[in-house]
């Protein structure tokens, strides 16, 4: 890759007053935090062969007949993705690039790799939800539960891709069944932890609103688009001080009014992250 992309990219981090992290999936791929993992069969040899599952993203859509099956599934997709894996280089030295600026995180990811790898809580807003925290199924209240605990008790508990009744979670409010905090529906539930985010991410735009803000767009494509990526070209625009990296393996281009204040940068996101950490 241009050398002078790296340079310029450094050049465009060390002059930023602060720095906005926007992370989408490309980003946790690259990572190797993978849900399409190419060691899946040996794995989750008892996935495949009960369900004919292939992965880790089309499986978390099947449809399980009982609640034992359902968070059987679940407590291996979650201790895989979450719980039993520890912070991975590429979150490391994005943490190493920005710890001494003034940064704040948007993620739609879900593996809570940010904070492992060191961001401040107060600084991550998981708009996405995390794979480490359940709320009821109907969205009766909105409050939400961290499944850490339970979630290492079903799979020491685990037998033949069931987990006993005893250990399936109900809601303590309205006695149905619980789901993983993750947006696929409009039963998403949004708790004040989820909103004082929002406010604090809002807060940070809007104090930096004059300064020289950076955008650092990461692996954010086309699945959801209108929480990252097209925001960060409207706000780009918008601000004048503004400006917009965005590293992508794919869709690394920019709209053409905004590409004097940006960079687009085609490639693997962790080595791009490496090479101008060094
Ligand atoms: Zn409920």
């Amino acid at each position: 890759m241009n050398t002078n992309l790296y340079l310029k990219m450094k050049e465009k981090i060390k002059e930023a007053d602060s720095i906005v992290i926007g992370a989408g999936a490309g980003l946790s791929t690259s990572a190797g935090v993978n849900y399409g993992t190419k060691d899946f069969d040996k794995l989750f040899s008892e996935l495949v062969k009960k369900y004919g599952f292939t992965d880790m993203y089309t499986s978390s859509f099947y449809d399980f007949d009982t609640e034992e099956e359902k968070w059987s599934y679940w407590a291996k997709h979650i201790n895989y993705l979450c719980i039993g894996m520890s912070a991975t280089e590429v979150y490391k030295d994005l943490f190493e690039l920005v710890k001494d600026k003034d940064y704040f995180v948007l993620t739609t990811n879900v593996d809570r790799q940010f904070l492992k790898a060191g961001f401040k809580e107060e600084k991550i807003f998981e708009v996405q939800g995390a794979l480490t925290k359940i709320q009821c199924a109907n969205a009766c209240h909105n409050k939400i539960y961290d499944n850490t605990q339970m979630i290492k008790e079903m799979l020491k508990e685990d037998k033949n891709c069931r987990i006993p009744s005893r250990l399936v979670p109900k809601c303590p409010v309205c006695g149905g069944n619980m789901e993983v905090n993750l947006r696929k529906d409009n039963f998403f539930v949004e708790d004040d932890y989820w909103y004082e985010h929002e406010k604090s991410f809002q807060k940070f735009i809007n104090d930096n609103k004059k300064k020289k803000i950076l955008f650092l767009e990461l692996g954010a494509g086309f699945n959801t688009p209108s929480i990252i990526r097209y925001p960060f070209e409207e706000l780009t625009s918008k601000l004048k001080n503004a400006y917009l990296i965005r590293v992508n393996n794919k869709y690394a281009f920019v709209p053409s009014d905004i590409k004097d204040k940006s960079l687009e940068v085609l490639g693997d996101i962790a080595r791009v992250i490496k090479e101008i950490r060094d």
